[in-house]
């Protein structure tokens, strides 16, 4: 199966998906204590950073700042990474990008590689170009680690099994081992560390992502609270780092915004328990480190996204906050969204990577509250981008609905004439807003619109017209 196959292979059809999580009792009990975990440490972290706002605005605009002028930030790192004497790799797609790996991989006849979590290695499909070589790849982030064992995608960008409950990891757990492993956390995290202690020692090569990389110093940053990134970067011969062309911070000084933002938005936490500063491979005299390091750095559709009206999508730090946040992916969980990022910012992004025609419900799929944008460490404005979206929609084959552009359109022109206006809103009173006077909501409507009444009532027109009203109290229109 080739690269494009698979990936078409793992999108699916969003409502079709939705209602599935949503009668799945156990995925929903799961959500509804997300509300309450992450997306209120994430309220709290802000409230207790008495500067937050001035911090997220000062990342926010070293991210507009950095973008303005990145290709000399590329330039800049490329040099310094070159300098420490490490390589750098440019990959215009996902496939170069994994070809490049392949590669490296296959210079060093490696059978075994260590991964430690990485959003971008998912969006290029490392995994499965690593396996259709025959090179085993283990993961070595806990929750990645388990949803490897189960063969599912990640659910989340932070917490990638957070769609499994203790009970379903021991399961896992013990259905790959052959032994009994208990539901208890402590335990089971000791069972998956011991598993992989000897994977650590065996793997030739080890991949990681980067949160960021300073350009000045060729400094590639690790965020983690696990141990896992820094074995895996140290213990195998070669190290390869896989970076969107976005990850690049000018300077070493803009690092300290990003890291107090990003685990405050994550987690709630003040710092990660790891942040791990890679600059270049081991040296003379030092004891660990890798013989060789690459950097692949990665465009894959950024460089037109830079230059388009959804550019504000760059600033992503993958903290996963507007998931948490967002009622819609509160609702649903993250597979639902087909892709491999979910929540708001994936209902911008996978149409971005991987086309709008074959994501038309993503963009609708939010109902524009504003929750993510609040939640955003970056307060990057992702409803303004999905309402840009639906808007491209209309220019997407399949992509809009013929009744609903005929309602809108329809919609407009009475809206922005007075005198359609007033007979539009003169006959709703007179019919609809008299015949349920009484009660005050629609219970259930016709045709086209049965739907907003299958889960809701709609509000009924009053029976009175406001200007008729105001007339009557005798006021003057103007
Ligand atoms: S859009 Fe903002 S909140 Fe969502 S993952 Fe990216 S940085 Fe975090």
């Amino acid at each position: 199966m080739t690269q494009t196959d698979y990936v078409r292979q793992q999108h699916h059809e969003f409502v079709a998906a939705s209602d599935v999580a949503m009668a799945d009792g156990r995925l929903q009990k799961i959500l509804g204590e997300l509300g309450d975990s992450l997306w209120l440490r994430n309220r709290q972290a802000w409230e207790a950073l008495t500067d937050s706002d001035q911090v997220r605005e000062r990342a926010r605009a070293i991210k507009d700042a950095t973008l303005a002028e990145l290709d000399v930030h590329l330039a800049t790192l490329e040099a310094s990474v070159h300098r420490l004497g490490g390589s750098v790799h440019w990959a215009p797609t996902g496939d170069d990008a994994c070809r490049i790996v392949l590669d490296i991989v296959r210079r060093h006849a490696a059978r075994k590689v260590v991964k430690s979590k990485s959003m971008t290695t998912e969006e290029i499909h490392l995994n499965h170009a690593l396996a259709e070589a025959d090179v085993e790849t283990i993961e070595t982030d806990l929750g990645e680690y388990i949803i490897q064992l189960a063969g599912h995608r990640p659910s989340h960008i932070v917490g990638p099994a957070l769609h499994l409950s203790a009970d379903d990891v021991a399961g896992i757990l013990t259905e790959s081992g052959g032994t009994p492993v208990p539901s208890d956390r402590h335990q089971m995290a000791a069972v998956a560390r011991e598993r992989l202690r000897s994977h650590f020692a065996q793997a030739d090569v080890g991949i990681t992502g980067a949160n960021f990389a300073v350009a000045e110093t060729g400094t590639i940053v690790l965020v983690s609270n696990e141990g896992n990134a820094r074995l895996t970067t140290t213990l195998p011969k070669v190290h390869i780092a896989i970076m969107g062309i976005e990850k690049v911070i000018p300077r070493l000084a803009d690092l300290p915004f990003f890291l107090k933002v990003l685990a405050r938005a994550a987690t709630g936490q003040k710092l990660s328990i790891y942040t791990s500063l890679i600059t270049g491979p081991r040296r003379e005299g030092e004891l660990d480190g890798p013989d060789e390091f690459h950097l692949v750095i990665l465009d894959n559709g950024r460089s037109r996204i830079l230059s388009g009206p959804l550019r504000e999508s760059l600033f992503c730090i993958r903290c996963g906050a507007c998931l948490n946040a967002c009622p819609v992916y509160r609702s649903v969980g993250g597979h639902a969204y087909g892709g491999v990022y979910s929540g708001p910012i994936g209902a911008v992004l996978t149409p971005l990577y991987d086309g709008l025609a074959a994501n038309q419900h993503l963009p609708h799929a939010s109902s524009l509250c504003g929750a993510c944008q609040a939640a955003c460490p970056v307060k990057i404005a992702i409803p303004q981008m999905l309402i840009e979206l639906r808007g491209q929609l209309h220019d997407t084959p399949g992509g809009s609905n013929r009744w609903e552009s005929f309602a809108y359109r329809w919609w407009y022109r009475v809206v922005k004439s007075p005198f359609w206006y007033g007979w539009a809103t003169w006959l709703a009173t007179r019919t609809v807003g008299r015949w349920f006077r009484k009660r005050g909501w629609v219970r259930k409507m016709p045709g086209p619109v049965a739907n907003w009444t299958q889960s809701r009532d709609f509000p009924a027109p009053a029976p009175e017209r406001f200007r008729d009203w105001w007339r009557k109290e005798g006021h003057r229109d103007d």
